[in-house]
């Protein structure tokens, strides 16, 4: 990958049609992507890059232009109703999405946007045809991959459609270099979408460290009204099939069974998706199982009060199915709490097994219960392996993420003009040719 400062943009448009940066992450539609986002405009702003992030407007009393931070705007698109539009009718609204893109650049000077970074395949999509238009290069993040989700899905879980595939291979194919979080992801752009290898660059994901450290546990628990002696394991996100809260519960309702009193659940965040989406079903399953009293709802957290849970936990627990990243298990490692994740896509990187805490393979109750009366049976190896994972997540700061992203956009840029150079330098003897063969010689 160069890092050459001279190709370094001036100013790029980010696209995030489905969701925007400045949403309530943790419920919805609203996620590790949207955090992602906010967050690493704001450190190439910092870095001289200006960002415009254009997004669907999802209300009527958005503003069309918002300042996120300096050097960060967000353009709220007006394409298709303001509520009501599922993410899987959101492809019917691209064309009116593009068309807003297409005329803020024409509103401003030529050149105005030096490349496009489009995050998932809708917005990859867009991107593809501003592309064309502006002649810039496009770089792409999926975040997540259909052929991914469809392999491992939860039990209730709908498969992606068809021509979400269609639609990624496309984005894939078109644009000028690629952001993969891990390897893992990587080696899947190549392995089920043909991805040439060169043109990924691997630029793993960070947490906002000054926000996310350690912090003293009583205070945390007595500010979230939590009880000051019992074990707390936390789930932190979207209550969705795919992120498998239920597992965690079931297996704490194991563990209870055996050891009554042994733990409490604190289950955080907002309902999204289909199927186990309510955290209806969640209590109603904690219900049934007859540990109701032993689990604790939040509703989605801001930051400031989402580093309160993280220290009030003695764990924090992502059992997903599938995982691009997963910025929680980061995030609360960085608040000096162990993680005990499902050992799937990114958070085998997320998380150091047996240091920083454990992985565990599968999904299947018996374990996820063996692993949680492992942790909580010896509390000074507990706090140990706190202490790895504040220093295991000191390797990701959003900070890094965007020197990564700035190296990849260089070598878009780069390549995007010796292309662009190449391609004009054939066009160029093609004609001369031409000209040759028609009338004897050059004209
Ligand atoms: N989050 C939040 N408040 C909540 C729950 C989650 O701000 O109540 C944020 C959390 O800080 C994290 C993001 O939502 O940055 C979830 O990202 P992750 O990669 O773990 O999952 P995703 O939503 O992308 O599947």
């Amino acid at each position: 990958m160069s890092q050459r400062p001279d190709v370094r943009p001036r100013r790029i448009a980010v696209l995030s049609v489905h969701t925007s940066p400045l949403a309530q992450p943790g419920t919805g539609d609203a996620g590790g992507m949207n955090v992602y986002v906010l967050q690493t405009a704001r450190q190439l702003a910092a870095r001289g890059t200006e960002v415009e992030i254009f997004t669907r407007a999802t209300s009527s009393h958005l503003p069309p232009v918002q300042q996120a931070a300096p050097g960060v705007l967000v353009r709220n698109v007006v394409a298709g109703p303001f509520e009501g539009l599922d993410k899987y009718d959101l492809p019917t609204q691209l064309c009116p999405f593009a068309a807003e893109v297409l005329r803020e650049e024409a509103r401003q000077q030529p050149g105005y946007y030096d490349l496009i970074h489009s995050h998932y395949w809708l917005s990859g999509q867009v991107g593809w045809l501003a592309k064309e238009r502006w002649r810039v290069p496009l770089v792409h993040t999926a975040h997540t991959l259909a052929a991914v989700k469809n392999a491992a899905l939860a039990a209730g879980d709908l498969p992606e459609p068809k021509t979400r595939e269609i639609g990624e291979k496309q984005v894939i194919e078109q644009s000028d270099r690629l952001v993969a979080n891990t390897a893992d992801e990587a080696a899947q752009l190549v392995d089920l979408y043909a991805a040439a290898p060169g043109r990924i660059d691997i630029v793993p994901p960070g947490a906002d460290l000054t926000r996310y450290s350690p912090g003293a546990k009583a205070a945390a628990r007595a500010e979230l009204g939590l009880p000051v002696h019992e074990k707390i394991v936390a789930f932190v996100g979207r209550i969705q099939p795919l992120k498998a809260p239920d597992v965690l519960v079931a297996a704490a309702a194991e563990v209870l069974r055996r050891d009554p009193g042994a733990l409490r659940v604190l289950i955080v965040g907002g309902p999204s998706g289909t199927g186990l989406e309510r955290p209806d079903a969640l209590i109603e399953l904690a219900r049934a199982l007859g540990i109701a009293d032993s689990v604790t709802f939040l509703p989605p957290q801001p930051p400031d009060r989402l580093v309160q849970v993280y220290r009030a936990a003695d764990l924090v627990a992502v059992p997903s199915y599938n995982e691009s990243f997963g910025l929680v298990a980061i995030e609360a490692q960085a608040s000096g709490t162990p993680v005990l994740a499902a050992d799937v896509g990114g958070l085998g990187t997320a998380v150091r097994d047996g240091e920083s805490g454990l992985l565990v393979p599968g999904h299947r109750i018996p374990d996820w219960a063996d692993a949680l009366t492992y942790l909580f049976a010896d509390p000074e190896r507990l706090r140990r392996m706190g202490r790895r994972a504040e220093a295991h997540a000191a390797n990701f700061s959003w900070a890094h993420t965007a020197d990564g992203l700035l190296a990849s956009y260089s070598a878009a840029i780069d390549s995007y003009r010796v292309d662009h150079d190449l391609s004009r330098a054939l066009g160029e003897r093609v004609s001369l040719e031409r000209a040759l063969g028609e009338g004897g010689q050059a004209r």
